[in-house]
């Protein structure tokens, strides 16, 4: 069995490995960048109009035999709904085997829709947790972890007798512990190399609250406000929409999503007990920002609107009961936030990773309502492991050989890691599992 990781030896984000035998070719991951060459912030615009030959030349798109083209034979594992990990999915030949999970499929469907995607799955198939599959002489076992992204996977490939784990996206400090617990004792154990995430590494080696620690965090600040609370998180971060939802049921507030979240939380709510708006959560109303509903409705896609309309509650109608209303925001809102009054004396919850404040519209957004009399709050964990956590995997999985990826601090592992074999490879690289 040989792989070559084709991005992440020495950054975050564009994952993709791939794995092959002398029969059988598989990718997993095809992420797109989150950083140019030169680190600066990857823009997906300036590649809009390229080709797949373009992009490979270019160094963008990872050069894989039999991925792009009509009835090429490779197949792609995806192992969760992060552009990161599956972002140039729409350069895949339709005809190409594409395996994830089943929320993984339902995710990257609502978000191709709101975000103007051409995401297509066509030829796929789904798989389940701790049930192995082959895809020709390779056998892939997956693991449900605990992630930032609902439905994320670790994979166990095995191949002529060697064994390759990919550790995807992880954490042990959300709501699916469960998982990795059960992981831990259901996997296989002396891999013969591990491809371990890194994402955290490089930040302070501090402790990660819980996730029930932050809903105790938005509980005590909503008990403390006297007017409206916005929260800015991720629409797909589910255990932090769950903490949100939680939090207002105990403090008695109506919370207030738009229909982008609402329909992802419909959709996955066959997946787990993730409220959504319903009969059975009567605190939960659907707003409609003017700019999405145009869109989503110009594209003949009404029905994503209409089947909340028996829970819609008004901008006014926020406005008119401020305090008792915790509404979750982003910057393209900002202009429907206009005609919600009496918001300049609530909080503001900033409820994701901090390094987005770089971004221009989220700084402008956040100076904004600042500037009319909100109160700015940080409450957020990573959605990645801390060093304990990676520490763990690592003493479960007893690998032989231990390569950092998805991190800029590959040359720090031999120094957690102490008693591990870490070998630093290059994006790229072939090694043979001999
Ligand atoms: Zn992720």
């Amino acid at each position: 069995m040989n792989f070559q990781i084709h991005r992440g030896t020495k950054e975050i984000g564009g994952s993709c490995v791939e794995i092959w035998t002398q029969s059988t070719r598989v990718v997993v991951d095809l992420g797109m960048p989150l950083v140019n060459p030169d680190k600066t912030q990857f823009d997906s615009k300036t590649i809009k109009n390229l080709s797949v030959n373009e992009l490979i030349k270019r160094g963008t798109l990872p050069n894989i035999k039999g991925l792009y083209e009509k009835k090429g034979e490779t197949a792609l594992v995806l192992s969760h709904a992060h552009q990161d990990h599956f972002g140039f999915l729409k350069y895949v030949n339709e005809t190409c085997r594409i395996y994830l999970g089943r929320a993984t499929k339902k995710l990257i469907e609502i978000t191709s829709i709101f975000t103007n995607q051409d995401w297509k799955i066509s030829n796929l198939q789904h798989f389940e947790s701790g049930v192995p599959f082959f895809i020709g002489d390779i056998e892939v076992t997956p693991y449900l972890m605990d992630h930032s992204a609902f439905d994320s996977y670790a994979f166990l490939i095995k191949a002529n007798g060697k064994s390759l784990f990919y550790s995807g996206d992880f954490r042990i400090h959300g709501r699916k512990t469960k998982a990795f617990d059960w992981f831990s004792h259901n996997t296989e154990r002396n891999v013969d190399y591990l491809l371990l995430e890194g994402t955290s590494i490089g930040r302070v080696d501090k402790y990660f609250p819980t996730e029930s620690e932050i809903e105790t965090e938005i509980v005590n600040t909503f008990k403390q406000s006297k007017g409206i609370n916005l929260i800015y998180t991720s629409g797909q971060n589910i255990d932090r929409l769950v903490s949100i939802y939680r939090a207002c049921k105990r403090t008695g507030k109506t919370l207030a999503i738009d229909f982008y979240i609402a329909n992802i939380l419909r959709e996955l709510s066959e997946f787990g007990a993730i409220p959504y708006p319903s009969k059975s959560f009567p605190e939960i109303k659907v707003f409609f920002p003017y700019r999405l509903s145009r869109m989503i409705s110009n594209k003949g896609q009404e029905m994503l609107l209409y089947r909340f309309k028996d829970y819609k509650i008004t901008k006014e109608q926020i406005g008119e009961q401020v305090d008792k209303t915790v509404m979750i925001v982003r910057p393209s809102m900002l202009k429907d936030l206009e005609y919600v009054k009496g918001i300049e004396n609530g909080i503001f919850i900033y409820s994701m990773w901090d390094g987005y404040k770089k971004d221009k519209t989220t700084k402008e957004f956040i100076d904004l309502l600042i500037g009319k009399g909100m109160t700015e709050k940080t409450i957020h964990t990573s959605g990645h492991a801390d060093r304990a956590a990676l520490k763990r995997m690592v003493e479960i999985l007893k690998p032989k050989k231990l390569v950092p990826i998805h991190t800029f601090e590959g040359d720090e592992y031999q120094k957690i890691f102490t008693d591990s074999n870490v070998v630093r490879i290059n994006d790229n690289e072939i090694v043979s599992i001999n």
